[in-house]
């Protein structure tokens, strides 16, 4: 099957077409600018290669320019729109209403958009990028795929707050989890790699990026997820803040004169490593070249940076009850040996060996625990829109 892959943003779209048979990617490439002066870059497995300005009104616009693109006679990889066989769309929130992918529906569009609210920014995003597909593809069967689906097994005990019961009965306040289509990949991809039955190892994957999250993985379920409610909680991140104190939330607010939504503005734009660094930047390699020339505040940046995610990976390994496989993922998790190197040491008591000179390897998949260490420490590519593709040719095999 050719699958089309959709991940949709406000401005932005990213596509890859996925042979689901030999899992290549026959094209893949962005559209930016929506709306404003549009920009496509698009490249093939043939050796195409195009960056230009294409005007692009909406999505509608965008997602033609996709379909034009991939079955132009010269620099196609499709003869007709009619060759996709699924469009697997990336969708960031499905509340507690989707455990798994699904067909998309005109039920499902209308229970999506009541998940709206939890996801202001990504599902209107997200099902502007479906519709698009659905008007220009009307006959092409649709999967949803949920970032949020794979965090779904979680137990009230992992997902529910301290608050009173009453908040998550009236608006569904909760853990929900977020980077599930990575942690998945991720995780099956581990015990796929060391040759194990991912039914019966336990996983704790960093997902290391902008967002950051780590997720515990107990025989194929997730256990926790250190994303909350929104994708605000847990790590200090690129941005975010992470963990805080909602008391000093309060106490700042009345101190600066601020309201609600400034508050929420500074967690989710001015913190995290950028805010920790007096802006100097959120972006890890920028900060390690600082460090080198002895900035301070972005060496301590990368110092709460990692002994955050230390800390959670030794609470996650509390909530497994053991760990069989550490991995880390993402821009961060998947280049800064350094930062790999000292969020292991303070690992050292779980029987953590590194092999630095394996830290140092670059590959899709490597294993950089030395052969005495008790737990497996991997670094492994995530690639969510092979899951994506993965997923949606499930579903279609399940509709046949
Ligand atoms: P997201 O998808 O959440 O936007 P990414 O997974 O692309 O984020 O990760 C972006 C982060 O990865 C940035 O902080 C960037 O500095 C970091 N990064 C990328 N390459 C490297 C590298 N070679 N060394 C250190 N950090 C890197």
């Amino acid at each position: 099957m050719k699958i089309l892959v959709i991940n949709s943003g406000s401005s932005s779209l990213k596509f890859q077409v996925i042979d689901s048979e030999t899992e290549r990617v026959l094209a893949k490439g962005l559209c930016e600018r929506i709306g404003i002066d549009g920009r496509f870059t698009y490249k093939t497995d043939t050796g195409v290669s195009l960056k230009e300005r294409v005007p692009m009104e909406d999505h509608k616009q965008a997602v033609h320019t996709i379909l034009d693109t991939l079955s132009d006679p010269d620099r196609g990889v499709i003869r007709a729109f009619s060759e996709i066989d699924v469009v697997g769309h990336r969708l960031v929130h499905g509340g507690e209403k989707f455990t798994g992918s699904v067909v998309i529906s005109e039920e499902v569009i209308h229970a999506m958009t009541e998940c709206n609210d939890l996801a202001p920014l990504h599902n209107p995003a997200n099902l502007v990028g479906v519709e698009a597909c659905r008007q220009l593809m009307p006959d092409t069967l649709m999967v949803g795929v949920f970032d949020t689906a794979f965090n779904q097994t979680m137990e009230p005990k992992a997902f529910l707050y301290g608050l009173p019961y009453k908040y998550y009965e009236r608006h569904k306040i909760r853990r929900y989890g977020f980077h599930g289509i990575s942690h998945k990949y991720v995780s099956r991809r581990a015990a796929q790699f060391m040759g194990q039955d991912p039914g019966r190892v336990k996983t704790i994957v960093c997902h290391l990026g902008n967002g950051a999250s780590i997720c515990a993985v107990k025989y194929g379920q997730v256990v926790d997820n250190s994303m909350g409610f929104t994708p605000l909680e847990g790590l200090v991140m690129g941005t975010r803040c992470g963990d805080v104190d909602a008391g000093a939330l309060e106490y700042l607010a009345k101190k600066e004169d601020l309201d609600i939504r400034q508050i929420v503005a500074i967690l989710n734009q001015e913190s995290g490593v950028l805010g920790i660094s007096k802006n100097f930047s959120s972006d890890f390699r920028e900060l390690k070249d600082a460090e080198i020339k002895y900035h301070e505040k972005a060496a301590l940046a990368r110092e709460i940076f990692a002994y955050r995610v230390a800390k959670y990976v030794g609470s996650y390994a509390a909530a497994m009850n053991g760990v069989d496989n550490i991995v880390f993922t993402a821009g961060i998790g998947e280049n800064d040996s350094d930062i790999r190197e000292e969020i292991c040491s303070y690992l050292e008591y779980l029987g953590i060996a590194i092999d630095e000179v394996k830290n140092r390897e670059q590959a899709e998949a490597v294993k950089i625990s030395d052969g005495t260490s008790r737990v497996n420490v991997l670094v492994i590519k995530t690639n969510e829109e092979l899951e994506i593709a993965r997923e949606a040719a499930a579903v279609a095999e399940g509709l046949v």
